[in-house]
């Protein structure tokens, strides 16, 4: 963006790519004003301020460097005034690396009940709290500006990609692009203001527009260049992942992969299985999100390798009242290292005692931690 020369001209660029794109997984980096993170890379989920169960230390031994919070949930409580008073969303968390917001266009969608939607924005009702809320592509963007994160999200219109909700996708991607545009526009405005007050300890955020089109390949690519044809820092593929097939998602990206700009990162939001992240990885993606590592741990399932491949395993199964080993023999992470057994992580999560969800969250977040950093330069 025009503000990110006028902050410093002598940072780095946001995105360096340092393979040059030889072979079709690209190893790359991030650099913020406090650090950098290399790519590919993933992205905890820290919904409300907290990846559930684990303090930022743990999830630091995970070997992740950005963490993931939700607007609409923040939004909805503590308030971004509340989170800004407790020092921004970093501080509040004692994360000390860089976070991500996302706009909250996602759970509205998906979480509240919709009682109004046209090009100005959404209306929706507070699950918690029954008040109506008018949520618009300025109105995210200032949520997220206020909760500052280090990267933000353009708010887009999401749809489901089952059958019923299909006809929507081309009004949700046009929308989309309408509102990408208004989104950087708030996003500029905000930027100035930041800039005439500018510190050079100050940290701007960048913006990722958001290409949807659900699995119409015609869509897509009208989306990407869309997005592409604007000065975003980043760009998302949002709208996968979201009740379509595994194959559909990876024709999706096989015929996105080679129209996708190499110099500005690619996000693949909301994809965190570890077969998924590795086939998305091999065909140019940088940057992922999921809550599935820690929503699987509370339920006691977890990922390990054997034989080179993927597998998962519940951790509540009989077999494993007597196995004393750690989930996975080898693996690195606080959980397995520290000499948790099997049986007792059985009967913490039969028990429904939270250190079981914790200490299997860390293990699954390595998991994913380990894919990525085995193909980082
Ligand atoms: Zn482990």
């Amino acid at each position: 963006m025009i503000i990110r020369s006028m902050a410093s001209t002598k940072s780095k660029p946001f995105f360096e790519l340092n393979n040059s794109g030889r072979t079709s997984v690209r190893q790359g980096t991030l650099n913020f004003a406090a650090q950098s993170v290399k790519t590919p890379t993933f992205m905890p989920v820290g919904t409300r301020g907290a990846v559930k169960g684990l303090t930022s230390e743990l999830v630091s031994s995970t070997g992740a460097k950005i963490v993931l919070g939700n607007t609409y949930h923040l939004h909805n409580s503590p308030g971004e005034t509340a989170v800004a008073k407790m020092g921004g969303l970093r501080a509040m968390s004692h994360w000390p690396g860089p976070m991500l917001s996302d706009s909250g266009g996602f759970q509205v969608f998906s979480l509240a009940k919709i009682s109004k939607i046209n090009d100005e924005g959404v209306e929706f009702v507070l699950p918690s709290s029954g008040d109506k809320l008018f949520l618009t592509p300025e109105k995210s963007i200032q949520i997220q500006h206020k909760l500052g994160a280090d990267i933000i999200m353009a708010f887009d219109d999401v749809v489901s990609l089952d059958k019923l909700s299909r006809p929507r996708t081309l009004e949700a991607m046009e929308r989309t692009h309408h509102w990408l545009n208004r989104s950087i526009a708030e996003h500029k405005r905000l930027l100035e203001q930041q800039t005439t007050s500018y510190q050079p300890q100050t940290s701007f955020p960048k913006l990722f527009g958001i290409v949807q089109g659900g699995v119409d390949k015609k869509l897509r690519k009208k989306s990407l260049e869309f997005v592409q044809s604007t000065e975003v820092d980043g760009i998302a593929i949002g709208g996968l992942a979201v009740g379509e097939t595994r194959q559909e998602m990876n024709h999706m990206l096989d015929y996105l992969q080679l129209q996708l700009d190499p110099d500005r990162p690619h996000y693949l939001m909301g994809v965190g299985h570890p077969i998924d992240m590795r086939y998305a990885i091999e065909h140019g993606m940088d940057m992922f999100d999921c809550v599935l590592p820690t929503r699987n741990a509370r339920h006691g399932s977890y990922w390990f390798l054997a034989d080179g491949r993927d597998h998962q395993s519940n951790i509540k199964t009989k077999k494993y009242e007597n196995d004393f080993l750690p989930l996975e023999e080898g693996c690195d992470c606080y959980t397995c290292r520290g000499g948790y057994q099997r049986a007792y992580l059985r009967h913490l999560i039969r028990q429904g005692e939270t250190l079981g969800g914790s200490l299997l969250s860390i293990h699954n977040i390595r998991y994913l931690m380990r894919i990525v950093e085995n193909y980082q330069a």
